[in-house]
């Protein structure tokens, strides 16, 4: 794979050995019973695949375990070091709009402390990682300026219990490492276009309970979306704490508020520290027949510290104001932060719907944006001088869902932060989310029961 500017470093997971010696033996085990009967077959036959299942299934089912990472150098070489339980293969490449490295590796288990999130060194601005789904994982190396990856070694510590991967970083030039990043981009799109299937992401595994043996469930659903995820950490504000975590934690806080209510069911884009695609989010929501969508953020405004508060977000194409149309860049940008492809997955919204579910929809959008701003100031909630906003957000684009994206407060405002982290805080938040959403209904089904259309 040199020729296409991908390094590959291949170092085996021990999986294949395994499976090559089971199946070898296992091959030896089957013959010599077809030439000698006299073998208890039924007792082999069934302890057989029990296991070869269960020592494959105990390898598989235990991904490496990332312990720790360092970062140092200068800024023309910068060495990443990862202690790692197992060996594992990695696939580095470069890539353009902003310069970065990405690392592919199968599924890791990242118990890396978190003071790692503020290492830096000339060279590298910031490293991220995390699950890119259920068996991949990535490591994204932000740069400051072009560089490439260097020697890659894997070596076992002098414990003899885990292993370093070091990757050297190098400093490149300019132009080759544009020629490098639009290499290794080609060859990723002819790798896609023979991929029979496209990447489900991790929300396409989640079930629709109570569709089959059961009668239908008739409540409407609705899809909390918790933003970033896996290696897009989305804002880091003071004290490192990751926008995807805080979404997270707030998203699993209202999702177990409207369980135990019971009016509606309610699924997560993700429920784990997972990347997920901003169409494949749209994606699930539509093809559930989601009632309401609910992306759930925390930015940072790097350019208006002052701005703090809740504001919810609507869809349009024109954005209301100059710090929305930036957010929503921002936001829009987060597939691309997490080095994923977003084009091939387009075709699924360009739907030809007609104009007015789409106007009804986004009134429907609208309404529900004021019912909740009107919970959140009859509670006394501090807003957003403007609180509702809208922008060209890729997330919102559902032509047939109602779909609103909640900022839940800046993590560039301290006061923001120490809200965020209360749980008082969040209570009263969830509690007037909760409210705003049976309102929302209870309205629309009156409306639609009368034949009306809200405006
Ligand atoms: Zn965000």
């Amino acid at each position: 794979m040199d020729h296409v500017g991908i390094e590959r470093h291949a170092v085996s997971t021990g999986i294949g050995r395994l499976r090559l010696f089971l199946t070898q033996n296992g091959l030896r085990l089957l013959r010599a019973m077809v030439w000698h009967p006299a073998l208890p077959l039924c007792v082999v036959c069934g302890l057989l695949p029990i296991f070869l299942t269960s020592a494959l299934a105990q390898t598989a089912s235990k991904p490496p375990v990332a312990l720790e990472a360092r970062l140092e150098g200068d800024r023309s070489v910068s060495v990443l070091t990862v202690t790692l339980t197992h060996k594992v293969d990695v696939e580095i490449y470069p890539m353009q709009s902003p310069d970065r490295l990405i690392i592919d590796l199968p599924a890791v288990n990242f118990q890396i402390p978190p003071a790692f999130k503020s290492a830096r060194t000339p060279l590298v601005k910031m490293v991220r990682y995390g699950l890119l789904g259920a068996d991949k994982a990535r490591i994204v190396i932000d740069l400051s300026s072009p560089a490439l990856a260097g020697r890659i070694s894997s070596q076992m510590v002098a414990s003899g219990f885990a292993r370093e991967l070091s990757i050297e970083i190098k400093a490149a030039d300019p132009t080759v490492f544009a020629l490098k990043a639009q290499e290794a981009e080609f060859a990723r799109r002819s790798q896609l276009l023979t991929t029979d299937k496209p990447n489900e992401g991790a929300g396409g595994i989640l079930p629709l309970a109570n569709t089959k043996g059961k009668a239908a469930d008739r409540r409407p659903l609705i899809m909390l979306d918790p933003g970033h995820g896996g290696p897009d950490t989305g804002a880091v504000g003071l004290n490192n704490i990751s926008e995807k975590d805080v979404v997270m934690a707030f998203a699993k806080d209202l999702k177990q508020l409207l369980e135990q209510r019971g009016q509606f069911r309610v699924m997560m884009t993700r429920e784990t520290d997972v990347f997920v695609t901003l169409d494949e989010r749209v994606r699930l929501s539509r093809k559930n027949n989601a009632g309401l969508f609910v992306s759930i953020h925390a930015d940072r405004l790097a350019t208006a510290t002052e701005v703090h508060g809740f504001t919810v977000y609507t869809g349009s194409e024109k954005a209301t104001d100059a710090e929305s149309a930036i957010l929503a860049e921002s936001e829009n940008r987060a597939d691309a932060m997490a080095g994923a492809d977003s084009e091939a997955a387009r075709e699924d919204i360009s739907d030809i719907l007609d104009d007015l579910v789409r106007r009804e929809t986004r009134s429907h959008s609208a309404l529900f944006a004021r019912t909740l701003l009107g919970r959140m100031e009859a509670s006394g909630q501090v807003m957003n001088k403007n609180p509702h906003r809208s922008a060209g957000f890729r997330v919102l684009r559902a032509p047939d869902v109602p779909s609103v994206l909640l900022e839940l407060g800046y993590l560039s405002s301290k006061t923001d932060i120490s809200k965020l982290s209360d749980t008082v805080f969040r209570e009263k938040m969830t509690t007037d989310i909760a409210d705003a959403i049976q309102r929302f209904f209870a309205t629309t089904q009156a409306n639609e029961a009368q034949g009306v259309l809200p405006h």
